[in-house]
């Protein structure tokens, strides 16, 4: 058994600093919902009866690459329910992934189990969001930071005890603070808390889930700091997981951004963040709260639902929100007739009008003309359907049935025929700021 003589960091890792540490190719994560009262039961609000029946898939995590490496920091970014929680638990194999491979030192995570499996988890170690939560309150600081030495058979009481004081210290605590229970303790200092408690078995890598959006702001940037004296001073690797973009620049290296279980954009910290070339990341950055006291609330806020990972769209799964969908190849229309063709249909989809007259319509989106050709007798058809003095208006479920009808006609004539919705877009671009590779799932970039 080792004893706590050695320095902190105990073991050296055989990875050198800048070598690839792990290799993520194809990972795949869905969900089944066939558990429950209701299983095999859909709701489908868009048709009669409501209901159908089989077992559905939810693609949480599809077809995921990328790789760290060794003293790295790798934010990924995403708003809620994209997949960035799933992704870093399948990393882990808390989850069983569905499909692909894990290459952590070259040996694949994915093909792991029982004991080859959790003697390699002392060099993967997790930190969750919730300090709170996440520390069992009938337990003494020392015994919680002692536990996964304990677990994996490292030191004996003494040099658990040693190591264990030593670790609070290297997180900003008191070792005095040894026997205390986490009660006693601010939202922050329980975190650093959970830190020592995962760098107790010395890893090579941390995944952080979240773990400083439960923390004030002011508390949030000393923790970070000290993440960060910690990773230089250990070696460390980190994947932190954040939804605050603020958050993933103050701490990344390189920023991965996910979306609807999708990396949609990859690339070096400021190249991602002065150079976004994804509409979803152009989005998510111009939605950061500006500090200015004449501008309230936040600026273009992302248009619409993320859709059910359930049944997410074809070919770019962001193209149901995207504000650059691409022209269909089979019509003629000027950028500047797509441009409005392509607005119209939003407004038609998210009925954002009240209902006007046909030369009404044209003027507001067309500028009083509409297009010529074939799209253009498509969009005075869509008009036609949902006019405010045409067949459909007058009564209720009439001018719904109008409505739907002209939203089905203009996403089948465009937006289904769009690359957006036929293929799936991944393309290596080159880097304007910095020396690494930049990914963009985006067909702008084809
Ligand atoms: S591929 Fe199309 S829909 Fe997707 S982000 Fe690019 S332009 Fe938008």
């Amino acid at each position: 058994m080792s004893t706590p003589d050695e320095p902190i960091g105990f073991g050296e890792s055989d990875i050198a600093h800048g070598e690839t540490l792990l290799e993520v190719d194809g990972l795949t994560k869905y969900f089944s919902s066939d558990s429950g009262l209701f299983a095999g039961i859909n709701l489908e609000t868009d048709q009669f009866p409501p209901v159908s029946f089989g077992v559905d898939q939810v693609e949480a995590v599809d077809d995921v690459s990328f790789e760290i490496k060794m003293g790295e920091t790798l934010g990924l970014v995403g708003e809620s329910g994209c997949g960035k929680s799933t992704l870093g638990r399948t990393l882990l194999r808390l989850l069983d992934p569905t499909d692909g491979t894990i290459s952590f030192k070259g040996d694949d995570l994915a093909e792991m189990s029982g004991e080859e499996l959790r003697q390699k988890r002392s060099e993967i170690q997790m930190i969750f969001q919730d300090p709170q939560s996440s520390l069992d309150p009938r337990m003494k600081v020392g015994q919680i930071i002692e536990e996964p030495m304990r677990a994996h058979d490292m030191f004996d009481d003494e040099g658990r005890e040693a190591r264990a004081k030593e670790l609070l210290e290297k997180v900003g605590l008191d070792p005095r603070h040894y026997n205390r229970h986490p009660h006693a303790f601010s939202g922050g200092q329980r975190q650093r808390i959970n830190l020592a408690r995962a760098l107790s078995v010395d890893p090579d890598f941390v995944v952080c889930d979240e773990p400083v959006s439960a923390l004030d702001v002011s508390i949030q940037a000393q923790v970070m700091n000290t993440m960060e004296e910690l990773q230089e001073e250990f070696g460390l690797t980190y994947l932190f997981i954040a939804h605050d973009l603020s958050v993933i620049r103050h701490i990344s290296d390189r920023v991965a951004v996910m979306y609807l279980g999708h990396i949609v954009e990859l690339a070096e910290k400021e190249e991602l963040f002065e150079n976004p070339q994804h509409p979803y990341t152009r989005a998510l950055l111009e939605s950061i709260p500006v500090p200015d006291p004449r501008e309230t609330g936040v600026r273009g806020v992302l248009e619409g639902e993320v859709p059910s990972p359930q049944n997410p769209p074809s070919g770019c799964r962001f193209r149901t929100r995207c504000p650059r969908l691409i022209k269909p190849e089979e019509y003629d229309l000027t950028d500047e007739q797509w441009k409005h063709t392509r607005a119209f249909m939003r407004a038609v989809k998210r009925r954002t009008f009240e209902p006007m007259t046909a030369p009404e319509i044209r003027r507001e989106f067309f500028g009083g003309d509409t297009p010529r050709g074939e799209a253009g007798e498509i969009v005075e058809e869509a008009i036609d359907l949902i006019e405010g003095d045409g067949e459909y208006q007058g009564d209720e479920d009439d001018e719904r049935e109008g409505w739907k009808r002209a939203t089905d006609l203009l996403l089948e004539s465009f937006a289904e025929r769009s690359i957006c919705a036929q293929e799936q877009p991944a393309y290596e671009l080159e880097s304007e700021l910095g020396t690494g590779t930049h990914f963009a799932a985006c067909h702008l970039h084809r």
